[in-house]
C-alpha cells in the first residue's frame, strides 16, 4: 500500500485531509491511499494559478514552457519501469501495455515542447496608417478532467498542449487511477524553473471535487475526457460561468470489413482491440463489427477460435493474455450486457465466467461475441466499454455506411480492404473523427482526434490540439489623424 500526498499552488498537502483507497482489480488488494481533497483546496489552487500566470513569465516565454516539458519528459524516461507497474496494479492492464502507455508519453511531451515555440499569430494592413495584429494568448486557467482507462495517455494528451499553450493547469485525475497520475505529476512538479502554482493535483471523487471545479468562476477551461453523461452534464454546469469546455466522450466505434481484405491482418486487429487492450475499455474499441454478408460466417468462426484459448489474469503476470476490468461498477456493467445480449441475440463465442478466479473480489471477464443483433438493440447503441462485440453484415457500402452511422456516436472507425475506391468511399461516409484504413488505433502526437455527434466537442493532439488551449485577440493599431 502506497500512501500518496499532493501538490496544491506549490505546497503539499498536509496528510490530515481523508484519503480514498485504490483497490486492485486483478486481485482485489488495497494498493493506494490518495487525499480526498475538498473545495477550499479547489479555490487555493485557482488562486494560486491566477496569481502564478501574472507574477511570472510564464504565458509569454515559450522557451520557458519548452524546458519545463522537456525535463518532464527525461523523467518520464527515467522511471517508465516502476510507473508502468504501478500503472497496472491500479488499472489492471497488462504490463506491456502499461510500458507503452507511460513511453508513449515521451513522445507526445517533447512534440508540445517543440510547439509552443511555433505559436504564431497573424497581422494585417488595412491601409497607410492601420495595422490589424491577431496574436494567440492562452485561455488561462485550465481544469484538466481525465479518466482511468488510458489515465496517463489521456492526462498528458491534454496537459502537455495545455501548458505549451501558457496557461496554469489544474488535474483532476479519475479517482481509480489516480496514484500513478499523482506519480506523474510529481515528476512534473518537481522540474526547475516551473513557477509555483502553474501545476496544482486536485484529487478527490469526481462528484466533490470534479464539481467544485466545473463550477469555479476562477477556471477559464475544462478538458473533459469521460463518459457522455458526465460530460453533459460539465457542458450544463460550466455554462453557468461561460467556460470553455472541450469534451473527449465514449464511442461506439464500427469496424467495416470488407470481403477482399486481408483478413488474416484484419481479424488479429479487430481481435486485438476489442478483447484484449485494456480488455475493450477503449474509447475507440471497435466494438461493431459490420462486415460483408458473403464471409461473415467465415470472419465468425475465425474470431471465435482466436477468442477461445484467451487467458485473463493479473496484469503483472506475463502468462495472462487480458488484464481485470478496472473497476468493480464497469465489470458489473459489462456482465449485464452480456446477459442482456444472451436473451435478445445469438451468443456466436465466449461469454461464460472465467473460471479459477473469486468473482468477489477480481474483475475478470471473457470476451462475448453476439450475432442476430437488433440495431436498435442496446448491444449496438450503448457504449459497453468492455470485450463484447456485436456483428453485422452488409451487402453493399451504402449499406454499410448507413449502419456505421447509426449510433448517437462518432468518435473512431476502420475500414479493412484491399480496394482503394471503396476505402475512400467508405472513409468519406463514416461521420467519425477518425477513420483508420487497414489498420487501427494508431495514434500520433501529430494528428488531431475528436469526436463527431455525441462523441465529444473540440479536438485533441496536433497543432488544433494546442490551438484548442488559446484565444486570438486582435490588437487594432490606428494612427491616422
Ligand atoms: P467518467 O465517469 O465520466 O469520469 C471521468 C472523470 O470525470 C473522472 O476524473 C471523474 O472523477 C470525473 N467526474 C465524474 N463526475 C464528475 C462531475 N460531476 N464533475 C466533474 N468531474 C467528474 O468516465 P470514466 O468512467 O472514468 O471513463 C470512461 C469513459 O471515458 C468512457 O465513456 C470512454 O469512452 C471515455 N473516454 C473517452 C476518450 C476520448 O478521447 N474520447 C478516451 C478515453 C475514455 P472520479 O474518477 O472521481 O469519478
Amino acid at each position: 500500500m502506497k500512501e500518496y500526498r499532493v501538490s496544491v499552488a506549490g505546497q503539499w498537502v498536509d496528510t490530515s485531509v481523508g484519503f480514498n483507497t485504490i483497490i486492485d482489480p486483478a486481485t482485489g488488494n488495497e494498493v493506494s491511499r490518495i487525499p480526498a481533497l475538498t473545495s477550499g483546496h479547489v479555490d487555493t489552487a485557482v488562486q494560486a494559478a491566477q496569481q502564478a500566470l501574472l507574477d511570472s513569465s510564464w504565458a509569454t516565454d515559450a522557451r520557458l514552457r519548452a524546458d519545463v516539458l522537456l525535463q518532464w519528459a527525461d523523467r518520464i524516461t527515467e522511471n517508465v519501469d516502476a510507473l508502468a507497474e504501478r500503472l497496472t496494479l491500479e488499472n489492471g492492464k497488462l504490463l506491456g501495455e502499461a510500458k507503452f502507455e507511460i513511453g508513449n508519453q515521451v513522445n507526445v511531451i517533447r512534440f508540445n515542447a517543440g510547439l509552443a515555440r511555433t505559436l504564431a499569430g497573424h497581422s494585417h494592413s488595412f491601409g497607410p496608417d492601420v495595422m490589424g495584429v491577431v496574436i494567440r494568448e492562452p485561455m488561462g486557467v485550465v481544469a484538466v478532467i481525465s479518466p482511468w482507462n488510458w489515465p496517463i495517455s489521456l492526462l498528458v494528451r491534454d496537459m502537455a498542449p495545455a501548458l505549451a499553450a501558457g496557461n496554469a493547469v489544474l488535474s483532476k485525475p479519475a479517482s481509480q487511477t489516480a496514484g500513478i497520475s499523482v506519480e506523474i505529476l510529481q515528476l512534473l512538479v518537481n522540474c526547475d524553473n516551473l513557477p509555483e502554482g502553474i501545476v496544482s493535483m486536485l484529487t478527490g471523487s469526481g462528484s466533490s471535487v470534479g464539481q467544485v471545479i466545473v463550477e469555479h468562476p476562477g477556471i477559464d477551461m475544462i478538458a473533459f475526457t469521460g463518459d457522455g453523461t458526465t460530460g453533459k452534464r460539465i457542458s450544463r454546469d460550466a455554462a453557468s460561468t461561460v467556460k470553455k469546455v472541450a469534451l473527449e466522450l465514449g464511442g461506439k466505434s464500427p469496424f467495416v470489413l470488407c470481403a477482399d481484405a486481408d483478413m488474416d491482418k484484419a481479424i488479429s486487429t479487430l481481435a486485438r482491440f476489442i478483447f484484449t487492450t485494456t480488455c475493450g475499455q477503449i474509447c475507440t474499441a471497435p466494438s461493431r463489427l459490420l462486415v460483408e454478408a458473403s464471409v461473415k460466417d467465415e470472419v465468425c468462426s475465425r474470431l471465435s477460435r482466436k477468442i477461445a484459448g484467451l487467458k485473463p489474469g493479473p496484469g503483472l503476470d506475463p502468462e495472462s493474455q487480458m488484464g481485470a476490468i478496472t473497476t468493480r461498477e464497469q465489470y458489473e456493467k459489462i456482465l449485464a450486457y452480456i446477459e442482456t445480449g444472451k436473451k435478445t441475440a445469438t451468443l456466436v463465442a465466449g461469454g461464460n465466467p472465467v473460471e479459477g478466479v473469486d468473482h468477489s473480489k477480481c474483475n475478470f471477464v471473457a470476451p462475448a461475441i453476439f450475432t442476430d443483433v437488433e440495431p436498435d438493440s442496446p448491444l449496438v447503441q450503448e457504449e459497453i466499454f468492455g470485450p463484447v462485440l456485436t456483428v453485422q453484415s452488409f451487402k453493399t457500402d451504402e449499406e454499410a455506411i448507413r449502419l456505421a452511422n447509426d449510433t448517437p456516436f462518432g468518435l473512431a472507425s476502420g475500414v479493412f480492404t484491399q480496394t482503394l475506391d471503396r476505402a475512400w468511399s467508405l472513409s468519406r461516409g463514416i461521420k467519425a473523427g477518425t477513420v483508420w484504413v487497414n489498420n487501427y488505433n494508431r495514434f500520433y502526437a501529430e494528428t488531431e482526434v475528436g469526436g463527431y455527434k455525441e462523441s465529444g466537442v473540440g479536438r485533441m493532439a496536433g497543432f488544433e490540439g494546442l490551438h484548442e488551449f488559446t484565444q486570438t485577440k486582435h490588437i487594432n493599431f490606428d494612427s491616422t489623424v
